[in-house]
This record gives C-alpha cells, sequence and structure tokens, in this order.
C-alpha cells in the first residue's frame, strides 16, 4: 500500500509534475477535481451546483507565495471572486490558504491581505472559510484566524482531525463563537505531531463531531467517509438539529453520488470548489489520500 508521504514525495519529482501536467491519459482525472482554471468556467460551475440543490465555496488555488507582489495578486484575485459572486448572482462563500496570502513572509503581510479580503467580503455580505495547511502553519493561522476574527465574524477556519493539539484548538475556537470546519487532514505530517494510522484519525474525528454538533456554531462536517457521516446524521437527531443547522461539506468531484443523496435527503451540503492555475499541489493531495487514483492512472501508462 503506498503511503500518503511517499505519494506526495513522487508528486515533487519534476519529471512525474511535468507527465502530469502533459500526459493526455491525467486530464481526466485533473478534470475530475478541479473546476477549470478560469473564474468564468468555475462560475459557471457554481451555477449549475446551486441548481442541483448545492452550497458552494470558491477556492481560487495556490499556495506557498514567496514574492510580496504574488500574495497581493491572490488577494485582488479573491476580491475580484467576491465581486463577480456577487454580480452574477451565484451563492458561493470564499475559501482560502493563508500561504497564498503570504504567510511565510512574515504576518504582517498575510494580515494585511487577509483583512482587504474580509473587509471585501464584509462589504459584499458573503463569508470566507480560512483553510488549514501543514502543521508548520497551523499556530499562526490560528493565531491570526483568532485576532481578527472578532472584527469579521463572518468568516471560519478548518481544524484536522489527525493533529494531537486539535482537541485544545477545538476548545478555543468554541469558546471563540467561530464557525469550523472539520476535517481529517491532507497533509503528510511526522508521527511527533499526527495520528499516523487512519483508525485513531477516525476514532479522533468522530469524538470531535460529536463535541462540534454538541457546541459548535453552524458546524461543517467535511468528510466523503459514509459510515462518519451516517454516525454525525444519527448524532445531529439525537441532539434534536434540523438537517440545516449544521452542514456536510465535501469536495468538488469526489462521492458524487453521496453529494446527491444528502441534498436529496434533505442536508444542507456545501461543495468545496477548486479553479485556477496553480492546482498542482491541490491535485498532488487528492492522489496522496487515495492511491487507487494513481493506480489508475499508471496502470492506463503501462497499458499503452
Ligand atoms: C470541504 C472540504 C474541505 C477541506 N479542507 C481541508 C483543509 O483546509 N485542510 C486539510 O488539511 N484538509 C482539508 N480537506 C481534506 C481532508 O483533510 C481529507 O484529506 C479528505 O477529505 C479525505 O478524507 P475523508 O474525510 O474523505 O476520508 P477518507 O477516509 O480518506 O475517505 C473516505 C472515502 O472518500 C472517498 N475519497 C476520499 N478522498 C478521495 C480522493 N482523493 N479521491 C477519490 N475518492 C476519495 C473514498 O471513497 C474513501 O473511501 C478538506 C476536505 C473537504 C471535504
Amino acid at each position: 500500500m503506498l503511503s500518503r508521504t511517499l505519494v506526495l514525495k513522487v508528486a515533487e519529482l519534476p519529471a512525474f509534475k511535468r507527465w502530469i501536467r502533459h500526459s493526455r491519459l491525467t486530464q481526466g482525472l485533473i478534470k475530475r477535481f478541479i473546476a477549470g482554471e478560469d473564474l468564468e468556467t468555475a462560475l459557471r460551475i457554481t451555477r449549475q451546483l446551486n441548481q442541483e440543490g448545492f452550497l458552494v465555496a470558491l477556492d481560487y488555488l495556490g499556495e506557498d507565495t514567496h514574492r510580496i507582489e504574488d500574495a497581493e495578486y491572490a488577494a485582488e484575485q479573491y476580491i475580484t471572486l467576491l465581486e463577480q459572486i456577487h454580480k452574477s448572482g451565484v451563492n458561493s462563500c470564499i475559501s482560502i490558504k493563508l500561504t497564498q496570502l503570504g504567510l511565510d513572509l512574515g504576518d504582517s503581510i498575510a494580515r494585511r491581505n487577509l483583512e482587504k479580503v474580509l473587509a471585501a467580503a464584509r462589504e459584499l455580505n458573503n463569508f470566507v472559510w480560512v483553510d488549514m495547511e501543514s502543521s508548520k502553519h497551523t499556530q499562526a493561522i490560528l493565531d491570526l484566524f483568532c485576532e481578527l476574527y472578532p472584527r469579521y465574524p463572518h468568516s471560519g477556519t478548518v481544524l484536522q482531525s489527525y493533529l494531537y493539539r486539535t482537541p485544545q484548538d477545538l476548545e478555543r475556537l468554541i469558546a471563540l463563537g467561530a464557525r469550523i470546519r472539520l476535517v481529517k487532514g491532507a497533509y503528510a505530517e511526522p508521527k511527533e505531531v499526527a495520528y499516523p494510522d487512519k483508525r485513531s484519525v477516525d476514532r479522533q474525528f468522530k469524538i470531535q463531531m460529536e463535541m462540534l454538533l454538541e457546541k459548535g456554531n453552524e458546524p461543517a462536517i467535511a468528510t466523503h467517509d459514509t459510515r462518519l457521516i451516517s454516525d454525525a446524521k444519527r448524532y445531529a437527531a439525537e441532539l434534536g438539529l434540523s438537517k440545516t443547522q449544521f452542514e456536510f461539506q465535501l469536495l468538488y468531484g469526489i462521492s458524487r453520488e453521496l453529494q446527491k443523496r444528502l441534498v436529496a435527503e434533505g442536508y444542507r451540503t456545501l461543495i468545496y470548489v477548486p479553479y485556477g492555475e496553480q492546482w498542482y499541489p491541490y491535485f498532488s493531495r487528492r492522489l496522496a489520500e487515495r492511491p487507487a487514483n494513481l493506480y489508475f492512472i499508471l496502470r492506463s501508462l503501462f497499458r499503452k
């Protein structure tokens, strides 16, 4: 069985990157996970998803920005996105990464860019999710989020069940009153900071999900794991929550039948829709989550 760490390492190899980007064999899989490279396509897909009953969070892809101009450009792109969402009338919030807005260049640069985006979202009556990234950024992301939240309460952030620190972070964010999206976690983390085995991560997710459903503000349960989704439905019903007092969130292109079923059953369901030219790191995390995706393209390669 290929590990997440190994797949992410292979994904960093320049020859592999070139092959993924240019091979005819990989284009179908890229299209499955990435809505497109431009804003127009992303808005068209958002409109379709809205018509099918889904809420949407748009992610203008990008991360690990190392130049101030690129971080400022990303913030401008998000402001344009917010304006276009407003103008086109689609129902979508946005989801952003702080390393895209310059977190590695210093807190003050990321703060300035994040504040610009949050202010634009407030102006346009929209909502901003701050994605969670690798564990070397967790503290800085949460600190910045918690600092700005009181002035920009139309924002939420993400906690990852695989991190040992998450129970404390969950308490801190619940006390703050912020919306929280709970995920298992998508990065290759050392065993000093994160549970290495799926069974422990799933167990943690269940415990944290129950706490979030009990005490959280409009909790977002972000998983495609059907067992955990059934657990969430059951526990929410036990607590007397209606199907719209919490939200299921799923990624564009993954478990599409499940997505449709949730909407048909009346659950509030949001699809996270990534678009943009910088799709490679996001795409490689989707390969690493499910090595079968990688086997699928490698098999087609060797069949040729
Ligand atoms: C809306 C949303 C936002 C997210 N935001 C973040 C974030 O900010 N930070 C972060 O670290 N992670 C984020 N993630 C990713 C998350 O951490 C997991 O890596 C991802 O959701 C896969 O885990 P799972 O909960 O679906 O469970 P798993 O046990 O990994 O998968 C359950 C089932 O889902 C299906 N599935 C899962 N992944 C794939 C795939 N790539 N391809 C095909 N089928 C698949 C399979 O059928 C699998 O059996 C987000 C996930 C979602 C849904």
